[in-house]
């Protein structure tokens, strides 16, 4: 079979993964949370199913979720989205990214992506026959900075879509104001889309806000915003997210959906929106992760790691120049079977590998696991 994607192997995320269970290594690789959710929401789905919420919701999702989502976007973004029309319940993020590429990108059309980029974006938008653009951060001792101006000048009558990823995986930014405006002067009067991938939105630390998309009227009037339940309520594995964007782009989204997935599973939707009555656990995330974000920095800072900054994700990225020359693939197989830590190689996040001496940590881990972790790379 001709591949349709032959540049493609396994995920450096499913890898590491299982390097790190093969080598006994705390795993501080893939992102995903090492404790339980809240009991409180098992149970809401529990009682989902037990209320016989169990067979096909609307293509759409389930309302009572989708009306939860809307006013959730009023409330934190001001953005009034219609629930009907313009939320669109999925299965996890990585769906709706694919979906809203699939059903905007036509052969030939260039969608610009800002490496590091999170690895779906790009093979997606080859399947989607699109060109991927890419132009990449700049990286400094202040850490990482989006260079809006090489993103202006990558702009040409073909871009259709420019993917937005905020908070930043792998590098932790944070968009902030003069960020959107920047991306407001290169889209305004253009029909350039955006695809908006805020997955991270509770998790940005120091006070500082999420710049939602849905926050401007003149960007979120082009924009998909994606975001994820598998986040913000520790459990990635359920899979759940939603996708709001205005009316005439989300009939588009979901003339693809209906034949993607069609919908997403039903007791997660009732349990999940029961949940959201409460925006307790939401609001109380920053404090909660940047609580294990500043354990884990205090925990590197007299060790021979540099730390990056990180406003945002559950992720730390470190030089490590001072311990090793190594390329940062070996550098973190090395970590993951000798000192028994594993972490992701930052250049897995480039489609030419570009090496910049540097690993991604996960600190979305119990304290105890970010102790352990630190025990061993405070003596590499
Ligand atoms: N986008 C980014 C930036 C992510 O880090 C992730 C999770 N790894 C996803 C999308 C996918 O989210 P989900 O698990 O909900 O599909
Ligand atoms: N988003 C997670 C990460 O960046 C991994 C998701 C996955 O395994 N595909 O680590």
């Amino acid at each position: 079979l001709a591949s349709k994607l032959p540049a493609v192997g396994t995920t450096v995320f499913t890898r590491m993964s299982q390097l790190a269970a093969q080598h006994g290594a705390v795993n501080l690789g893939q992102g995903f949370p090492d404790f339980p959710c809240d009991p409180k929401l098992v149970d809401m789905v529990t009682e989902a199913m037990r209320a016989g919420f169990n067979q096909y919701p609307m293509m759409a999702g389930a309302p009572v979720l989708r009306n939860a989502i809307a006013a959730k976007i009023g409330a934190l973004y001001g953005h009034a989205y219609d629930a009907d029309s313009e939320i669109t319940v999925t299965a996890g993020a990585t769906q709706a990214l694919t979906t809203a590429i699939l059903c905007c990108v036509h052969p030939g059309d260039e969608v610009i992506i800002i490496e590091p980029a999170y690895d779906s974006y790009l093979p997606t938008v080859e399947l989607a026959g699109g060109v991927p653009v890419l132009v990449q951060m700049e990286v400094g001792p202040e850490g990482y900075r989006v260079p809006w101006e090489r993103i202006a000048a990558a702009v040409t009558p073909k871009t259709r879509l420019l993917v937005i990823n905020t908070p930043h995986n792998p590098t932790g930014t944070v968009l902030r104001q003069a960020d959107i405006d920047a991306l407001t002067a290169i889209v305004q009067g253009t029909d350039i889309l955006i695809l908006a991938d805020e997955v991270y939105e509770h998790m940005v630390y120091d006070g500082e806000r999420h710049e939602s998309m849905s926050r401007h009227p003149v960007l979120a009037a082009r924009s998909f915003v994606v975001s994820s339940f598998g986040k913000t309520y520790h459990v990635t594995g359920w899979k759940v997210g939603y996708v709001a964007a205005p009316a005439p782009l989300m009939a588009e989204f979901r003339k693809v959906h209906q034949y993607n997935v069609f919908t997403t599973n039903t007791p997660m939707q009732h349990g999940i929106a029961a949940y959201m009555a409460d925006p307790a656990p939401y609001l109380e995330l920053p404090a909660f992760y940047q609580h294990k974000r500043d354990l884990f920095r205090a925990g590197l800072a007299d060790s021979r790691f540099e730390l990056l900054p990180a406003d945002g994700t559950y992720f730390q990225c470190v030089r490590y120049g001072a311990i090793s020359d190594l390329p940062e693939a070996a550098f973190a197989e090395w970590l993951t079977s000798e000192i028994k830590v594993a972490a992701i190689p930052v250049a897995a996040f480039y489609q030419g590998g570009t090496e910049s001496g540097i690993v991604r940590f996960c600190f979305a881990k119990q304290d105890d696991t970010l102790r352990q972790a630190l025990d061993r790379l405070a003596r590499v």
